[in-house]
């Protein structure tokens, strides 16, 4: 006895293979799938599949192509060999900080709204660009892709709002209401520095 789609009500549930987009990767594996509309569950252990095929990737998921100004790409350089890290494992730090430590900070919209006035913005952002290539695990790629949503960006884009926040962040000793969260930053990456 098959059961008939909720979706439209008129198609057959039955086994069958589904290819599912994932980043610009492809998961393939069986589903109850509506025969006529196409239509499945994405239940938790579909996640769970798709989890575990996507932890799979142990060095890269995917790459993500920021577009940075020649000042930012200038601090990445310095930066990253103060704390003897690659490039991208430096571009990478930024924006899991950002987005998991900054976007939750207790009055996060004040230092967003400072960093983004402050004039080290424009002097990083209006300027020259190009792009880097960054290889990121499936962990991360799935925090980019909430984050995605949530700011209705593209995974790029949100790379480099991170970046550029943190950069900026880092160009801004002087506003006292950032201090806390500087040192926040120093210390996160001190941490995943000496942990790579
Ligand atoms: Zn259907």
């Amino acid at each position: 006895m098959n059961k008939i789609c909720p979706a439209c009500n008129q198609g057959k549930i039955i086994r069958k293979k589904v290819i599912i987009p994932v980043g610009r990767k492809s998961f393939t594996t069986e589903a109850d799938v509506c025969d006529a509309c196409g239509a499945y569950r994405h239940t938790p252990s579909l996640q769970l599949e798709i989890d575990r095929w996507g932890e799979a990737f142990n060095k890269s998921f995917i790459e993500i192509q920021p577009n940075l100004s020649d000042v930012v790409h200038e601090f990445i350089d310095s930066e990253s060999k103060k704390y003897s890290i690659n490039r991208t494992e430096l571009i990478r730090l930024f924006t899991v900080f950002y987005l998991n430590v900054a976007r939750n900070y207790s009055g996060f919209k004040d230092i967003d709204q400072i960093v983004k006035n402050c004039e080290a913005t424009t002097l990083l952002i209006n300027r020259e660009k190009k792009t880097i290539s960054v290889p990121i695990r499936y962990r991360t790629f799935k925090l980019i892709n909430r984050a995605s949503k949530v700011l209705e960006r593209n995974a790029a884009q949100v790379m480099e709002e991170a970046v550029n926040f943190c950069v900026t962040l880092k160009h801004t000793h002087d506003a006292t209401e950032l201090k806390q969260i500087i040192a926040k930053l120093d210390q996160f990456i001190e941490n995943h520095a000496l942990a790579s």
